[in-house]
Parts: structure tokens; sequence; C-alpha cells
């Protein structure tokens, strides 16, 4: 039987409750336990879809298709599991789920309320993912802060939950932050009682508490947690802010974490091994020489609107032992001869996913440059949509040449909804979503980056390279070095007459992984590191006799 932790937070959001979550998974697995994760969201939409990437960061997409919280990113690149839909849960879906189960008649005439039926359904949830998953360990963490009216349901889920599976077969981790006053130069404890108490009226003593803050956290503030939260002095886990995310489960380890854990409830843990991560957060923090990157997008005010992509940047640049610069260039500011400048100085560009015509202009002027100048390009999903609609204005000789998602009356759709697409209105739901299969070309820098011929990749979009264009773009020397296997859709692209301009229509982002790098980030990466920027000077040999 799968046991349960239950990751609360308190005092503020955004203290860093989901790296912890996913942090607490590799220090589980690195002692064999096998672990996963699941996220609930307390909002009421059904999923994070249809929001805004400014109210919610970077959709983030699953192998079956589920558009999730970009926590689950953090789960699947902290604990290196491939996550389901049924580790992602909403109120949206709860709700939805109880409303029909009451129109089709299943509750029998009863009134139907948050407990028991609400609540039930939730409970529901967690077990499908321990039946389905089988882990020894489910962490689920609630979204929001305790506190929140619409948190209530969860959490007296969680507490249900205890008498349940039994006291060992539960944890409960309460993460909070100890806000520092500069005027008498102390950290606070209030907050963080006050929460606790909130847990407890719910019904829920925590076992442990995880304190975030900025500063040094001294051994009379964690005794008085002990004392006021009635938790054990062992289990008051300090975690100030370190450097890099990858290092969180090193400082939660060293702080007995890992121990706590399984002598609480009672696991069978192996010794752990975490020497990979150690390695990881040691080639972190050696200086590096940088690689400079700009990251031409819609949302850059908003950094975690891309979220994956930065972290697959990352691995690859580890991978090639050198460090990122990554530039965040607003699309709109290339637009209309804007100031390019900055452009002129990186040696490779990416334009990542998004939605909606803003900035698209600006994206393509990006996608030039790197043609005409040769610099390396990465196109994801709405990157390779660019990249064809460039291409299409150069091949075709004209500068009308576009997407039907940003002009729906082009005299030139290169990227199209496919025939059997058409008529779609609803917005929620109707996308091509989660993993599908992709032939890779033999010879083609694709095929070469991921060694095989055969792949499955994510998606998440509607509009599709239009095939009546397929082969005047190849004339003028596009190359399709990825399509579905009958054939029918583009998957990848690639310009023949330059060092590295490649597009894909799904993903990739998603799969990469800290220590295995995406294949086409990595080969990426690879161009980029020896392109020259405009004013650099190549390294000059020094004789020996100096
Ligand atoms: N907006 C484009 C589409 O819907 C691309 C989507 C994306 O980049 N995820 O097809």
């Amino acid at each position: 039987m799968s046991k349960y932790i239950f990751v609360t937070g308190g005092v503020v959001s955004s203290v860093g409750k989901g790296i912890t979550v996913a942090s607490i998974g590799t220090i589980l697995k690195s002692r064999q336990i096998s672990v996963t994760a699941q996220k609930l969201d307390p909002y009421l939409n059904v999923d994070p879809g249809t929001m805004s990437p400014y109210q919610h960061g970077e959709v983030f997409v699953t192998q079956d298709g589920a558009e999730t919280d970009l926590d689950l990113g953090n789960y699947e690149r902290f604990i290196d599991v491939n996550l389901t839909t049924e580790s992602s849960v909403t109120s949206g879906q709860i709700y939805s789920q109880v409303i029909a189960k009451e129109r089709r008649g299943d509750f029998l005439g009863g009134t139907i309320q948050v407990v028991p039926h609400v609540t039930t359904e939730i409970k529901d949830r967690f077990k499908l993912l321990a039946e389905k998953s089988k882990a020894d360990v489910i962490i689920i963490e609630v979204g929001g802060t305790v506190g929140d009216i619409e948190g209530q349901p969860f959490l007296e889920a969680a507490r249900q939950m205890r008498n349940e599976v039994g006291r060992d077969n539960i944890l409960y981790v309460h993460v909070t932050l100890l806000p520092y006053l500069n005027s008498t130069k102390e950290l606070k404890t209030k907050p963080t009682q006050h929460s606790v108490n909130e847990l407890r009226r719910i019904g829920i003593q925590p076992d442990i508490i995880v304190c975030r803050s900025d500063y040094p956290i001294s051994e009379e503030i964690r005794n008085k947690i002990s004392l006021f939260c009635d938790v054990e002095r062992k289990a008051v886990i300090p975690l100030t802010t370190v450097p890099t995310i990858y290092e969180v489960p090193l400082v939660l380890e060293e702080e007995g974490l890992g121990e706590l854990i399984t002598d609480k409830m009672k696991l069978k843990p192996q010794p752990p091994d975490l020497s990979q991560w150690q390695e990881l957060v040691k080639l972190i923090k050696t200086p590096r020489q940088p690689v400079k990157i700009a990251l031409v997008g819609k949302y850059v005010e908003l950094q975690d609107a891309y979220f994956s992509v930065r972290e697959a940047l990352q691995h690859a640049i580890l991978h090639h032992g050198r460090d990122l610069e990554l530039v965040w260039v607003p699309s709109e500011t290339l637009e209309n001869n804007g100031d390019d400048s900055i452009l002129r100085t990186v040696q490779g560009i990416i334009v990542p996913g998004g939605f909606g015509i803003r900035g698209i202009e600006g994206m393509v002027r990006a996608a030039t440059y790197a043609r005409e100048n040769k610099i390396p390009y990465l196109g994801l999903c709405l990157g390779m949509h660019v990249m064809v609609i460039e291409f299409g204005r150069y091949a075709l000789g004209s500068k009308d040449a576009n997407s039907t998602e940003f002009n729906a009356d082009t005299p030139h759709p290169v990227i199209d909804f496919l025939p059997d697409q058409k008529g779609q209105k609803i917005k929620g739901g109707t996308m091509r979503l989660g993993n599908y299969p992709c032939k890779l070309v033999d010879g083609s820098r694709a095929a070469k980056a991921y060694g095989q011929s055969l792949i499955e990749e994510r998606h998440r979009h509607r509009y599709e390279f239009n095939n009546e264009y397929r082969e005047r773009l190849e004339k003028a020397g596009m190359v399709y070095s990825g399509l579905s296997p009958d054939g029918r859709l583009v998957e990848v692209c690639e310009v023949a007459d330059h060092p590295w301009m490649l597009a894909c229509q799904f993903h990739p982002e998603f799969g990469s992984r800290p220590g295995h790098p995406h294949p086409l980030f990595r080969d990426f990466i690879g161009a980029a590191k020896d392109i020259l920027r405009e004013g650099a000077q190549p390294p000059l040999p020094l004789s020996s006799q100096y």
C-alpha cells in the first residue's frame, strides 16, 4: 500500500513548496523508495490550459496530454519520472465531476455537500494515483496557502486520509516563510505560528516544518518554532535560499529530512546516493565560459512563462561545460524597425511557444536575422510557425505569407488549420496534446541529434504546417526532417544552407532532465557555443616560449 506525504504552505505563496515537494521526491528516490507526486490546485478552472501565462506561468504538458501547473515540470525533472493526468487535480475538475455524478443520479436523491461528497471525490483522486503508480510514497502538494477559502476542501480531505490509512502511512509537512525585519535584524516566527494554528484549526498537526528564509536560521529560532508549533526540534528544517534550485535536495538531506521521513513513516530505505546531484551542483558552481542566447518571446516579463525552456537550456549548457547568459527579448521591441542591436551580441536565438498575434512580427524579424546571419536558431512550436512564416516570405517572395492564426485572409497560409480541424471554436480542450510519434529523416540534423529514427514528443497546439506549401519551400532549401508516421504532418523542419536552424512542432523542453539534456537543446547549444559574437576576439594561441 502507498503512503502519503501532504505538503502545505503557510504565510505567503511562492515560498518554494513545489521545489520542496520535488526535493523530498529526490531524497526518497535516492534511497530506492519509489515516489510519485500530485498537485492540488484550488482554482475553479478545469486546467490551466486556458489561463494566460501572466496569471499562471508556463503550462506544463504531460506525456498523456494533461495541461498542468509548472510544478509538475519540477517534479518530473527532480524525480525523473513521467507523470500522467492523475498527478494534476483542480477544484474545477472535482466540482464538475461531482455535479456530473449528481446529474446522472449517482447520489440517489441525497443532498450534495462539500463534506462528504467533494472531499470523497478528492480522496478518490489520491487513491487513483496510488493505485495507478503503485509508488511507495505519493507526495501531494496542496496549492495555495493555508487559510485560503478555496483550499479548505483539499485540506479537509488530507485530514480525513489520516484515519483511513493510519498514522504511520501519512505525514504532514508544512512549508513556511520566516520574514526578516531589517530594523531589528531578526527573523520572525509569529506568521509561522499563526499558519500552524490555522492548520490545527482544520485538524492537521504538522509533523515537519520546513522554514524558508533568505537569512541563516539560528538554533534559538528553531527551538522557538519547535516549542510554539509543537513539532520535534529535529523536525524544524531550515531551508535558506540557495543559488540553484538543484541544491535544495542536498540542503534538505544535510538537515536530516530524508532520515526523519523514513523513520516517521517506517519505510525501509537503502542508504542514500545523491552523488549525481552533488556533481551537478558542483558543476553549476564552477565558473564557466558563457554562451549568450536570446529568448525572443511575448511573455518575457514573466520568466516563469518559459520555465521548462530555461531549465532545458541549463541542462544543455551544463552538458557542454559552459554557462548560460540568457537575454530575454520582448518580441514587440523588434517590431516596426525597433532596435535589434541585442541580436548582434548573441550566439543563438530561441523562439519558444505562444499564442496570439502580439509580438509575432518581432519574432519573424529575429528568425530573418538568424537565417541571414547564420546564427543558430531553435524554434519550439510557435517558434516553428515563425520559422516557416519567415522562410515562406523569403521563398515565395511575398511579405504576406503568414499563419491563419495571425491573418485569417493571408494569400499564403503557410501555417493553417488542417482541413479536418476547420470549424473548431471552443478554446478549452481542442488542442493536439501530449505524446505523438514522429519519424526522422536519415542524415538530418534532427536524426543526428536523437541518434534514432522514431521518436515521441509532447505537443500542445492547434495549427499545422500547410502541406500545399511543402514543395515550394523545399525548393528554396527547407528540409522536412521529421514527419508524423503517416507523412501527413510536418513535425521538424530545418534550413539547409545554415549551420543550425531547426524548429519542431512539439515541445522538447518538457522532456529535458538535469544530467540528460534534450538532444535538440544539446545540439543547439553545441552549435551556438562555436559562434563568435560581434566584437569577440578568438583566443590567441600562446607560443610555448612565453
Ligand atoms: N499558437 C500556435 C498553435 O496553436 C502554437 C502553440 C504553441 O506554441 N504551443 O498552433
